[in-house]
């Protein structure tokens, strides 16, 4: 049964943290019988609790109340529908944006910085692209961490992929050179590429993922087709600086939102979309391999109210 329910909403299990101490909250304020100044107040504290952002609390109370007077509301437990809707708009409405496809072979650069959960989302991506019946390399482009090649190579065989990589220290350009053409001559759907998340300075991290592309295009001009940016979820207003950065830098075009499982604070979901403007692709609920799912705004938003 409990499974069954997973299933159903993958979102349900890692955000009970978040819906207990946040939306339960929200929940139970709209069950009170009027709508005044107290509602509107505890409202605003516990979004901000739950990482939405101060900038966009204000942005949902502030619509919440014009609907209230737009609607004739005068029932408290009417506005959790418009809640509902509200945070729907901020993720972008209901269509879930799946990865972008580049046949015959998509590239996808994994940029975040150490410790974010890069190289257990790249296991799980990889996972998740052989389920929906696809073949993967990947690319060891990580080349400052020699753990991190390891690590990579260890998920290689247990998940049967190859991964290309060189020596430590060599340049990450030529690895995924080399993935890019082994992924060609060998009818491989997606190269998934691993980066550096750490160098001496900001500059030299952006400086190096940027030549990655450019290598990346001698290959195939339109590539790399995706560049999805981790993100830890317990990490708050950093990671959102982190979007900052990076967005500027490489023009990242989707997230992987990690570690959803371990923080109360799972209302960040909404300041990264609103900031980045790039939809949340994919979703760490764990620390398994197969605790990763595809975001679905809508489902994602049920798992914040709904514990059954
Ligand atoms: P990297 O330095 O960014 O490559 O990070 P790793 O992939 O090595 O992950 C760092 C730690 O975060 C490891 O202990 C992972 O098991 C853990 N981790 C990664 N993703 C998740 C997740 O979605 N949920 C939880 N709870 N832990 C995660």
């Amino acid at each position: 049964m409990f499974e069954r329910l997973k299933r159903l909403n993958p979102f349900r299990e890692s955000l009970q943290k978040t819906r207990e101490t946040v939306f339960a909250r929200v929940t139970n304020l709209f069950t009170q019988q009027v709508i005044d100044d107290a509602l509107w107040e505890e409202l605003e504290e516990l979004l901000i609790r739950s990482d939405v952002g101060v900038d966009i609390t204000m942005d949902i109370v502030q619509a919440l109340q014009v609907r209230v007077v737009q609607d004739r509301l005068t029932q408290a437990r009417e506005l959790e529908a418009a809640l509902r809707l509200e945070l729907l708009k901020l993720l972008g409405g209901p269509n879930t944006e799946g990865l972008r496809q580049h046949p015959p072979m998509t590239s996808i650069m994994v940029v975040g910085v150490n410790g974010v959960g890069k190289t257990t989302s790249i296991a799980k991506l990889t996972r998740y692209l052989q389920e929906q019946g696809s073949s993967v390399i990947i690319a060891a482009g990580d080349t400052f961490r020699a753990a991190a090649v390891e690590q990579l190579s260890i998920w290689g065989e247990r998940l049967n992929v190859q991964v290309i990589k060189q020596t430590s220290s060599a340049d990450p350009g030529a690895v995924v050179y080399d993935a890019l053409q082994a992924g060609l001559a060998r009818g491989i759907d997606y190269v998934i590429i691993d980066t550096a998340g750490r160098l001496h300075t900001k500059f030299n991290l952006m400086e190096e993922l940027k030549k990655v592309q450019r290598v990346a295009r001698k290959v195939d001009e339109t590539s790399v087709h995706e560049i999805l940016l981790v993100l830890d979820a317990t990490s708050g207003q950093n990671a959102l600086e982190q979007t900052r950065v990076f967005g500027e830098a490489v023009g990242v075009t989707g997230v992987i939102l990690t570690k959803l499982d371990g923080t109360a604070k799972g209302g960040v979901a909404f300041a990264i979309r609103k900031r980045l403007n790039v939809p949340i692709k994919f979703v760490g609920t764990g620390e398994k391999v197969t605790d990763f799912a595809p975001f679905d705004a809508e489902q994602f938003i049920d798992a914040l109210f709904n514990n059954a």
